[in-house]
């Protein structure tokens, strides 16, 4: 039976972090000399919804003194261009916090890469970061959010940081999920701790923060985030990535049979994207039918990115959709209505273009 304990996070956090471990029996997990990897979810669009720098911090010193050899934190963040990356780090002031605890930060772009070919539910090719696959223990340690196509992002999602920059859009081209799951496979991850201190609720990356004011943890990453995912009211086999990942034998998702240890497995229901998208935009008809999640995706980036400004009411996407005379289409996959409809090109469009788009022409 997997376990996964839930731990409250008071003032200090370094203590939460450490009885976490000792809860889910992660203790003996780093031998003496070990390289340790830490990766957070630090993606460079929002440090709201982000690993808690304190979080990561715990985690460092917790395995040093476990007796990690060599400890460093890395990340591939959103591709958001290196000014905004370094901007949001330096914002967060990560890299001279783990500086001073003698730790050093990592941009797996900066790493290389080790290269895998004609795997199973993957792009023709991906590129793994060599700091994740050269770590002897992988901590991962992802904030608890809420998310448009995966219904939440935890420590089976998190690992897509470790993806070449292309590989990322490639994932949401060719089936996100699965695509994760495949990832799952290459990548192990040994110690897992949810971040949900604050959680987030209907966006992955602008929603509002819920103080949870728990860290979950486990060796089982598959267990860890379905106890995760219960926490916001989305219960065993609810989550399809989550049941995914169990089913191809990468940990436990149901949840009768996850011990959980510590603090009360006490559910809420967060406010899901597909709620949020409904309600700040009752007059929107999206007809979507056939469409990646990269699409949907940057269909919400754009609709946040234009506002109050957005003059246009009907929205098509995916490649079996039947665009409405007035619709903006979205997307290459209906190059056949672009004669006829305002329309975004690429596959996927990007947010910003969007926007523009759904503001309208005289903007
Ligand atoms: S344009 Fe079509 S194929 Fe390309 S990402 Fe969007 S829905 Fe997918």
């Amino acid at each position: 039976m997997s376990l996964v304990s839930i731990t409250a996070v008071g003032d200090d956090v370094d203590a939460a972090f450490a009885l976490a471990m000792e809860r889910a029996a992660c203790t003996d997990v780093i031998s003496p000399g070990d390289r340790v990897l830490v990766k957070p979810n630090w993606n460079a669009c929002a440090i709201a919804g982000s690993t808690k720098l304190c979080t990561v911090l715990a985690a460092c010193r917790w395995a040093r003194a476990q007796g990690a050899g060599e400890v460093i934190v890395g990340e591939g963040p959103v591709v958001v261009g290196r000014e905004r990356i370094d901007a949001y780090l330096r914002e967060m002031g990560a890299v001279e916090a783990l500086a001073k605890i003698g730790v050093e930060f990592v941009l797996f772009d900066d790493g290389g890469h080790r290269l895998y070919r004609d795997l199973p539910d993957l792009p023709p090719e991906i590129g793994l970061a060599e700091h994740s696959l050269a770590c002897d223990v992988l901590i991962n340690v992802p904030m608890l959010k809420v998310h448009s196509c995966c219904m939440t992002t935890l420590c089976v999602k998190n690992l897509k940081g470790c993806l070449r920059p292309q590989d990322k859009m490639e994932f949401h081209r060719i089936g996100l999920l699965a695509a994760v799951v495949g990832l799952n496979r290459l990548l192990p991850s040994q110690i897992n701790l949810i971040d949900a201190i604050e959680a987030m609720e209907g966006g992955h990356n602008q929603g509002n923060l819920v103080p949870l004011g728990v860290f979950v943890a486990g060796r089982d990453r598959v267990a860890t985030d379905a106890v995760g995912s219960a926490l916001v009211g989305m219960g065993s086999g609810q989550v399809p990535l989550i049941r995914m990942a169990g089913e191809a034998g990468l940990g436990e998702y149901r949840l009768e049979a996850i011990e959980v240890v510590g603090e009360p497995l006490e559910p809420r229901r967060f406010e899901r994207p597909q709620d949020r998208l409904r309600q700040s935009y009752p007059d929107l008809t999206i007809q979507e039918a056939g469409a990646c999640s990269a699409c949907s995706a940057a269909l919400i980036d754009g609709l946040f990115t234009a506002g109050g400004k957005r003059t246009v009411n009907t929205v098509a996407l995916g490649s079996q959709a039947e665009p409405a005379d007035n619709a903006l289409v979205l997307g290459d996959c209906l190059k056949d209505y672009w004669p006829t409809h305002a329309h975004v090109q690429g596959c996927p469009p990007v947010g910003a273009e969007i926007a523009q788009a759904l503001i309208g022409d005289d903007e």
